[in-house]
């Protein structure tokens, strides 16, 4: 009852990038219920899944961090903040001058707020004096950005979420999203009841097919062979909105002749997929007066990511479906704040708002705000590259602000030799993971309940994040780890309080540059919104692309780095659950959740399981070129014969000592959506 309780705080959902709003009901310090914001509320609308509803118990954890931690004589010892924070500066300015400031790198984090990752990069690139700033974002939608920036001169989801349900048609692909962004869902399932055609692409039956229009299922890794065939069919059927192709496009020639072989004959061979689904699936995109195109890791998850990309933006830009209400090339980011963390510059390339660090007036701007020159102008590394570079010894240290690398990241035995091999290794987080049970100081932090700050939804749209709770022990918000930190490596930075980072990043960011905390209290406005009086922007590239015309890529078809053979002859493949957020550090904490997916499991078709002459529950070794794992067996026709699913958030089943780090040698990520694999019967 609202009479029990002491106060309730309006906030935004720390799991899915969809950033529902939500208020905390507080009661002694503790959150004790939440409840959608009102229906009237944008994201969501008043919607919550049950991760926004019932993943909160963590907060209150015993397990919760509450001191900083250094390892002396290999165990960890529990120390006051100011010896944490001494040793911590004092090692990495020794190995920066040692070494040089390339000898020190950095992995932002898509679960901290704007500001705090806005002080992440701005300590590396000013304190320490690096670009190699990275984070998670290299592992789901680096693709995204490296595409959708060549083809539309912007990165990130074209529409807002909600937009969804006024689509005629909306085309699905490598997105399970009623488990991974089930409030979008919502929405599609919103627009499917209006009589909207929904198309789901992909390997695996997911949930969203019951009800859908047409599922077409492609061998894992042959994206760009049937998004090709579709052109190729809405091209020979008079499909196409020629108008847009010659007013607002450049590049058509060359992709019309890049996709004239990709007849359904030859997309059948590639991927399975029968000409009779395909030419329905591309009539009903082509037809639609407003079709959207919804993607995530099953897309961009492959050696081929940048070029699955912008194989999607070309199928758009061929129909004419950008740049109005309820169409557009639409990129489910995964975590709360990944598009936040890439907005502010969380990236090794650019400064926030994208602004390219090799681009003198952009570094003069931020060397003369900052009082730091020269900034360095080279790109830094990458997460795959920090990694490689530590096992090479010319990483020395590393800081790490709540990613959990030893569980997320492609074929975890290398990672652990890397980070093994690291002189120093600094970790900020909630709890300890197996990421920070390798470090040499662990500093607490404060959750997304227990700080101000802001998050960017996937849908562009800037949120704010308000406190509800104390944090417990002795945690601080990481931005004020960060900052204590930059001071004492003789960089010093002092700000009051997170609105003030926030005015910093609105003068130096022009996309962010009329977002201010005194207007996200009355509305949550969409970048980019370049001044105090600009209304924020819904849908992008509508009078023009971001980079004036659209630029058609014409792209060819490249299987999958690792395909089966003889002695790995299965697909393995891995993904996320509904009950579960990442490496489930907070949901495996909250009872609510656990309960309902307490542990791993791999998905098998029957038909294989009978070979194996295995049943349900039974444990398989599965093994890859890299590694091995034990999982308990699921009997499931979710998957294709051949194929196997794992999902990653289960330590005890780490997923991930198998996975493939081949690179996307545009984007630099890895083909985590398929490695070979070999199953047996423990
Ligand atoms: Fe939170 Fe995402 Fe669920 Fe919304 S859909 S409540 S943001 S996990």
């Amino acid at each position: 009852r609202i009479s029990d309780i002491d106060k309730r705080v309006r906030t935004s959902c720390g799991y899915c990038g969809v950033g529902c709003q939500m208020d905390l009901w507080v009661r002694n310090n503790q959150v004790v219920k939440v409840r959608g914001a009102g229906a009237d509320v944008l994201p969501n609308r008043g919607r919550l899944c049950v991760k926004g509803r019932f993943g909160y118990q963590f907060l209150g954890s015993r397990e919760r961090l509450r001191v900083p931690l250094i390892r002396k004589k290999g165990t960890f010892c529990e120390v006051s903040w100011e010896e944490a924070l001494d040793y911590t500066a004092q090692k990495l300015a020794e190995i920066r001058d040692e070494s040089g400031p390339d000898s020190l790198a950095g992995l932002a984090s898509a679960r901290c707020t704007n500001e705090e990752n806005y002080i992440f990069q701005k300590f590396f690139r000013a304190a320490v004096g690096t670009n190699s700033v990275d984070h998670c974002a290299r592992l789901c939608h680096a693709p995204t950005v490296a595409g959708l920036v060549r083809a539309f001169g912007s990165g990130a989801m074209t529409n807002p979420i909600e937009d969804l349900a006024g689509a005629d048609c909306i085309l699905v692909t490598g997105a399970n999203v009623s488990e991974t962004h089930p409030v979008t869902a919502t929405y599609i399932r919103n627009a499917r009841d209006r009589g909207a055609q929904i198309i789901v692409i992909d390997p695996r039956k997911i949930d969203l097919i019951q009800g859908s229009t047409l599922w077409l299922r492609p061998k894992s890794g042959t994206d760009v062979a049937w998004i090709n065939g579709l052109i190729h069919i809405i091209l020979e059927e008079g499909l196409a909105d020629r108008e847009f192709i010659r007013t607002r496009t450049d590049n058509f020639v060359a992709l019309e002749e890049a996709v004239k072989p990709f007849t359904p004959r030859v997309v059948e061979d590639i991927s399975g997929i029968s000409e009779k689904q395909l030419r329905q699936a591309a009539r009903l995109y082509g037809a639609a007066s407003k079709s959207s195109i919804v993607f995530a890791m099953g897309i961009t998850q492959h050696i081929t990511g940048t070029d699955n990309v912008l194989s999607l933006a070309n199928l758009a830009m061929v129909c004419g479906q950008v740049g109005r209400a309820s169409t557009g090339v639409n990129p489910l980011r995964g975590q709360n704040n990944v598009q936040g963390a890439c907005d502010m510059g969380g990236l090794p390339n650019v400064f926030p708002g994208y602004q390219h660090v090799s681009d003198p007036e952009i570094r003069l701007k931020f060397e003369t705000a900052w009082g730091r020159a020269p900034l360095a102008a080279k790109t830094g590394l990458t997460v795959m590259e920090m990694m490689n570079s530590a096992s090479e010894g010319r990483v020395r240290g590393m800081m790490i602000m709540g990613e959990n690398p030893m569980l997320s990241d492609p074929n975890l035995n290398h990672v652990e030799a890397s980070l093994k091999a690291l002189d120093f290794l600094v970790v900020q987080d909630i709890f300890m993971t197996e990421t920070s049970a390798l470090a040499d100081v662990i500093l607490p932090a404060a959750a997304f309940a227990e700080k101000e700050g802001s998050f960017t939804n996937t849908g562009r749209r800037v949120l704010r994040v308000r406190k509800a709770v104390e944090p417990p022990g002795e945690s601080r918000a990481d931005w004020q780890i960060l900052t204590e930190i930059s001071t004492r490596m003789g960089y010093p930075m002092a700000y009051k309080n997170s609105s003030q980072i926030m005015k910093e990043i609105a003068s130096l960011t022009p996309i962010y540059g009329g977002i201010s905390y005194e207007r996200l209290e009355d509305e949550n406005l969409q970048w980019p919104c370049p001044s105090q009086e600009h209304p924020g922007t819904p849908f992008l590239h509508k009078e023009q692309f971001s980079r004036g015309k659209g630029l058609f890529h014409p792209v060819d078809y490249i299987p999958p780095a690792e395909r089966p053979d003889k002695e790995y002859p299965f697909v393995l493949s891995t993904g996320r659950l509904l009950y579960h957020y990442h490496t489930a550090t907070m949901t495996r904490r909250s009872e609510a959740l656990n309960d309902f997916a307490p542990s791993a499991y791999g998905e098998i078709n029957g038909e294989d399981l009978d070979r194996l002459g295995a049943g349900e529950g039974d444990l398989l070794k599965v093994t890859s070129r890299r590694g091995e794992i034990v999982v308990p067996a699921r009997k499931s026709d979710r998957v294709a014969p051949g194929v196997l699913f794992i999902p990653f958030h289960f330590h005890e089943s780490p997923v991930n000592r198998l996975t493939n780090d081949a690179l996307d040698p545009a984007s630099k990520i890895p083909e985590l959506k398929v490695s070979a694999c070999r199953v047996e019967l423990v």
